[in-house]
């Protein structure tokens, strides 16, 4: 037993001089120590051995064993080392080398402006609610006094999903909801997107509206002026000029467009092509709201009033930083949008 355990351990040694990468060493270990390994095969003779026998031979199987598990670990380690000095030597790395840079991002010119007009509201006990934009013809239109034959419908170009359902034309509608299940007094913007089928330098098919409301038992014209006067002037500045100028919708009444100063030539030109010559700049549209509008939402017009306003969101930022084409809102390039 002796004699082939030697041969054993040289061929054994052999191998593991031959293996130069992990996976064949760790073959050559399971072809000797394994459960069905070489060695395994000696311990089982041994119980065809005399007891006194038995023990010197289990005694040199032993040793043969741990100093082969003791090899196999000791090359397996000087595989492991060889691979480190090789991979130090190919693969190189520089910590001095200045890091890259990514360019930092910016809120989009629209969402700051939206942030700013939100401010302002919020700053004034205003509270913030939304709607879907998904919206059915109840609550866009017919809610807000404007009935099927009416002609202000055509002044909105409406997507329609069917007959019933669209997308909504104004953030209006988040007015009836919210009056639906709230009793004045009410002090609420409803800021998000709206679509319509229109597109050129000054509209896109979809688009940031505010819409504003205020509702107590005492409002008048004055508050509504008020309001909007302040909003403008902490918006543009304490002496922009503000212009309120009689208007037709059909959820107000009286109606009143709201104009700034033209911001480009402070109504001096006649040749500006921003006011066209007019000197003064729509920025919103505004009214005390109509009676039927309270009726469709179980107020009654005799015990409250209020106003509403709506204010066009990528206008508000054209006119604040000298953008002459809404197309470039939404083009997403970064060179245009990292200046704001
Ligand atoms: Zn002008």
């Amino acid at each position: 037993m002796r004699e082939r355990l030697e041969e054993l351990l040289k061929d054994a040694r052999a191998e593991i001089e031959k293996s130069g990468v992990k996976d064949s060493l760790l073959t050559v270990k399971s072809k000797y120590l394994g459960r069905k390994g070489a060695l395994q095969g000696f311990f089982k003779d041994l119980g065809s051995l005399a007891a006194d026998e038995r023990k010197r031979a289990g005694e040199l199987i032993n040793t043969v064993k741990n100093s082969l598990e003791s090899e196999i670990e000791t090359r397996l380690s000087a595989i492991h080392a060889a691979e480190m000095a090789r991979r130090l030597k190919t693969e190189k790395l520089d910590v001095t080398l200045p890091g890259r840079s990514r360019p930092l991002g910016s809120i989009h010119p629209v969402t700051q402006t939206l942030y700013e007009v939100e401010e302002i509201f919020t700053s004034l006990g205003f509270g913030i609610a939304e709607g879907p934009e998904v919206e059915v013809d109840y609550y866009n239109f017919e809610a807000l006094n404007i009935p099927r034959d009416h002609p202000a419908r055509d002044m909105q170009d409406t997507f329609y999903i069917n007959k019933e359902v669209l997308l909504r034309t104004h953030t209006s509608p988040v007015q009836i909801r919210v009056m639906e299940e709230q009793p004045p007094p009410l002090r609420i913007i409803a800021p998000g997107t709206v679509y319509r089928r229109d597109s050129d330098v000054t509209h896109t098919p979809m688009f940031h509206q505010v819409e504003g409301f205020m509702v107590d038992t005492n409002i008048t014209f004055s508050n509504l002026k008020g309001v909007l006067t302040h909003f403008l002037h902490s918006l543009f500045g304490e002496n922009i000029e503000v212009r309120f100028r009689p208007s037709f919708f059909p959820f107000t009444e009286p109606s009143a467009e709201v104009d700034i100063r033209c911001v480009i030539c402070k109504g001096k030109s006649s040749a500006c092509r921003v006011c066209k010559g007019s000197g003064w700049l729509e920025v919103l549209g505004s009214g005390m709201i109509h009676p039927e509008v309270f009726r469709s939402v179980k107020y009654d017009p005799e015990k409250v009033s209020g106003f509403a306003f709506g204010i066009g969101i990528e206008r508000i930022a054209m006119l604040k930083y000298g953008i002459d084409d809404i197309r470039l809102f939404f083009e997403n390039d970064v060179r245009f949008l990292a200046q704001y």
